[in-house]
């Protein structure tokens, strides 16, 4: 255990797209920002594959890869990267506080919430075993992939809704897989899905198992089981989505800061500031809708921006009181 304290202007909380960015943006302000990379450094983007939809690369980069050249660049332009797990914070007085599982406390005159959040899985084994080989939890990544083949989402609600609608762009047929007989979604979005062809629901079915097939092993099939009656079928596909909601990496902060039911992290809309001035917060951890690698860095960006003008109001405040 250290009993090393750091001090820093900003301090950032998460190492994907938003967090990696606002180090970028608080570094070239000469803020010196110190990251704390969390448990799965570099986030969502380490479990994915192929990224197409970043913009700057003509072809297809890989996820960890793009996250290993933003810690590049925020390391070179002057962010002290921490290897460390936040445990616990205090965001009541000023300096915050934030203490790690290294035993080291940061000390920030503002800090950068970039948590993220994560997919829910349905927590099956063969699920786990061909996540990137045809199960996914992004049809915006993903969907391009499955041009001219057959997918299945699973979900009732308007994440799985809108996934199947935006899959129909590329498949070539959309199996909707839902544990009841009616959807949570929208009526607009289920007026959509009725409405599409391409796009068949099958109610009153849970996923029992991803079928695999082929070296290397891809997804080939579902097998359903109905809620009902416990009856199996299958279903051949080669791709399943699953859009059972997601949970943003919030609890920590419970407490300190506002958030809604959800867990999301509440911002004044169109900005990064949070209930507590001072403590900015962006990406995926305040974003419920659009959940992308490209809007979390523009947040994170907003964060950054925020937090320098924030500080030199302190700075300012604090030279006028003396
Ligand atoms: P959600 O509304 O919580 O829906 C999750 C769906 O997954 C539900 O239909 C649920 O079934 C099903 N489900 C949960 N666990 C499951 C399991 N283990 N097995 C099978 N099915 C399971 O999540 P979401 O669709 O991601 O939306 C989250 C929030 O973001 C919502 O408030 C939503 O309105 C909002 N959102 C808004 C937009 C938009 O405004 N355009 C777009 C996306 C999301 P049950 O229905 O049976 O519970």
């Amino acid at each position: 255990m250290s009993d090393e304290t750091i001090s820093t202007k900003i301090l950032i909380i998460g190492a994907g797209p938003a967090g990696y960015t606002a180090a970028i943006y608080a570094a070239r302000a000469s803020l010196a920002p110190v990251l704390v990379a969390g448990l799965e450094p570099g986030g969502q983007l380490t479990v994915t594959t192929d990224v197409e939809n970043y913009p700057g690369f003509a072809d297809p980069v890989q996820g960890p890869w793009l996250m290993e050249q933003m810690a590049l660049q925020a390391g070179k332009v002057g962010t002290r990267i921490e290897y460390d797990v936040i445990t616990s914070v205090d965001f009541s007085h000023r300096p915050f506080t934030a203490t790690g599982d290294s035993g080291r406390i940061y000390r920030a005159d503002s800090v950068v919430i970039a948590t993220g959040a994560s997919a829910r899985w349905l927590g099956l084994p063969s699920e786990t075993r061909l996540r990137g080989a045809g199960v996914s939890a992004c049809a915006t990544c993903d969907g391009f992939f499955y041009r001219g083949r057959e997918v299945a989402v699973v979900g009732g609600g308007n994440t799985a809704v809108e996934e199947a609608l935006y899959l129909t762009h590329h498949a070539s047929k959309v199996t909707l897989i839902h544990r009841r007989d009616s959807l949570r979604a929208e009526k607009i979005l289920q007026d959509r899905l009725f409405a599409e062809p391409r796009i068949e629901v099958i109610w009153d079915h849970v996923v029992d198992e991803v079928l695999g097939g082929g070296s290397p092993e891809t997804v080939r099939g579902l097998k359903l089981r109905h809620v009902g009656t416990g009856a199996f079928r299958e279903i051949a596909v080669d791709g399943m989505f699953v859009a059972i909601g997601h949970d943003p990496a919030t609890s920590l902060f419970r407490g300190q800061i506002d958030m809604d039911a959800e867990g999301y992290i509440t911002t004044v809309p169109g900005t990064a500031r949070t209930s507590v001035p001072g403590v900015f917060a962006a990406g995926d951890v305040q974003d419920r809708v659009y959940r992308q690698a490209v809007t979390a860095a523009g947040t994170g960006c907003m964060a950054a921006l925020e937090a320098e003008k924030f500080l030199a109001g302190a700075a300012l405040g604090a030279r006028q009181a003396a």
